[in-house]
């Protein structure tokens, strides 16, 4: 009997042992990964729903890792928020779209997002980055930042969203029904776009108490004159769903999939064409 318990807690610690050692080792190559070019950005093209046109992009990380290939999102972002890598990895979205910017469209009413982590709004570190990255640059197009709340953090400090508003910047909630995301945001961060949730959006004509969630929270966003994206648009009747119902930008794969950020020229004079 003895062996045999022995033999378990052993395994048991090894499990635990073999798990730690990866969760380093990857916080520690995402380091390695910014310096050594493993990164790339991509991006999604969001439609302005009533006129069908191209007016925005949201960029998106991708890592290449050159043990582990592709690694996603959901997996490096959570870490690197943890392991206070992600205002790295923001400025290399930053740096690169501001290298991009020649060959993206220089009109007013194009616009781009990126992700920010909210532990990226303490200290104003987020409105440096952007004073330093971003606003010499270019002033336009706009620039639209997606707060993404993973954790249950102290609000986003007033003054952070009111400098972001002074340099142009505009706000969205991203993942808005989901997470920590909640009604108290609206009051506290003012934002100036929501971003339905892909799960909202799929459940649109299938579950009927999340498309009754929905269409609240587009009734809400009208009422309060904010503007909305909707993600995860998979389907034409999706498409028309959201639009007759006045969301302003729908963005998913039933348009385009993420794209590296140097194919979008093409994409966009193809879309026009069409
Ligand atoms: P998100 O900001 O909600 O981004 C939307 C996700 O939905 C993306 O996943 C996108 O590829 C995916 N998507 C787009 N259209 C569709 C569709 O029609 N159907 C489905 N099923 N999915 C669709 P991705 O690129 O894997 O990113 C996952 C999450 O990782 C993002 O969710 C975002 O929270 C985070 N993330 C990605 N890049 C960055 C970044 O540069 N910084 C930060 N802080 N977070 C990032
Ligand atoms: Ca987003
Ligand atoms: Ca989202
Ligand atoms: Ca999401």
């Amino acid at each position: 009997q003895l062996p045999l318990a022995l033999l378990l807690s052993l395994l048991m610690g090894y499990i635990v042992w073999l798990a730690t050692a990866n969760r380093m080792s990857l916080s520690w190559q995402i380091s390695y990964g910014i310096t050594a070019n493993e990164f790339m950005v991509y991006c999604q093209p969001l439609i302005n729903a009533k006129t069908g046109e191209c007016d925005g992009i949201e960029l998106l990380l991708r890592w290449h890792n050159a043990r582990q290939g592709w690694i996603a999102p959901d997996v490096f972002i959570p870490l690197a928020e943890r392991q206070n890598l992600i205002a790295p990895l923001t400025r290399f979205v930053l740096n690169q779209v501001v290298a991009h910017l020649p060959i993206l469209p220089r009109c007013p009413s194009f616009h781009i997002a990126i992700n920010v982590a909210a532990s990226h709004f303490r200290n104003r570190a987020i409105v440096e980055d952007l004073q330093h990255l971003w606003w010499p640059a270019n002033p336009v197009p706009k620039l639209v930042v997606e707060l993404t709340e993973r954790d249950a953090l102290p609000v986003v400090d007033q003054s952070v969203i009111s400098q972001l508003h002074e340099i142009g910047v505009r706000l969205a909630i991203d993942d808005f029904g989901t997470g920590h995301s909640s009604l108290s945001y609206l009051k506290d961060l003012k934002p100036d776009v929501l971003k339905i949730d892909k799960i909202f959006t799929a459940a649109i004509g299938t579950d009927a108490i999340n498309a009754t969630v929905t269409d609240m929270v587009i009734s809400l966003a009208q009422r309060l004159n904010i503007s909305l994206v909707a993600e995860g648009v998979e389907t034409a009747e999706q498409a028309a769903y959201l639009r007759e119902r006045g969301v302003d930008h729908l963005q998913g794969y039933y348009y385009a999939r993420p794209m590296p950020l140097g194919d979008f020229p093409a994409w966009l004079e193809h879309h026009q064409s069409d």
